[in-house]
């Protein structure tokens, strides 16, 4: 049985789904397996759009296979490239942007988000976001460089101008062993 709280994935879907709305455009900015593409997808409709990035060939394999069995597989663009880049491709603002960190489970050679890469991914999908619009990132802290990779997060979120953005974070206080982290980032009307 599946609890609300279970995990960064129950927890941050009760944001977004609250956020989300069909005819939406979102960003997922690290596919893997698909899951949050495919949410996404379904969350923004026939209507909306959803771009989707990784740097792992694995990952664009496993996530069209999914899409084509999905609700909506033309609303959908995979795209073989670091979320760093996120700017060369979608050229419109954007609702939402998903960041789901670390490492892909199960896949051999461990290519992991990095602390630079990601926080310049943060920053461009804060210059797309519309008025409303929030980044949310899921961040674990308990493989190697996990833990450096979320206090750079955490750092630099907490910097950002309070002004323009609300910044929270929902974490799991009485799990042993490096729980893991959201911190949602929403640009304020
Ligand atoms: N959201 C995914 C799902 O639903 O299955 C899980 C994502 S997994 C925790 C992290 C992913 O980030 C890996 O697939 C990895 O290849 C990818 N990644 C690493 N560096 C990246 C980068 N610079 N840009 C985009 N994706 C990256």
């Amino acid at each position: 049985k599946l609890n609300r709280f279970d995990n960064v994935n129950s927890v941050s879907r009760i944001y977004l789904n609250d956020i989300i709305k069909k005819g939406d455009v979102c960003v997922d900015a690290t596919m893997g397996k698909g899951y949050d593409t495919i949410y996404l997808s379904e969350a923004v409709g026939e209507e909306g759009f959803v771009y989707a990035f990784d740097v792992q060939k694995e990952a664009i394999v496993k996530t069209s296979e999914k899409l084509e069995e999905s609700m909506f597989p033309q609303n959908t663009k995979l795209i073989l490239d670091g979320h760093e880049n996120i700017d060369k491709y979608v050229k419109e603002n954007i609702k939402c942007a998903v960041f789901n960190l670390g490492y892909l489970p199960g896949c051999e050679h461990k290519i992991i988000t990095k602390p630079e890469t990601t926080i310049q991914a943060i920053e461009k999908s804060l210059d797309l976001l519309c008025e409303g619009g929030v980044v949310c990132i899921s961040v674990y802290t308990g493989h190697e460089g996990g833990k450096e990779e979320g206090n750079a997060i955490i750092e630099y979120t907490q910097n950002l101008e309070q002004k323009k953005y609300n910044v929270i974070m929902t974490t799991f206080i009485n799990q042993k062993n490096n729980p893991p982290h959201i911190v949602l980032i929403e640009k304020k009307k």
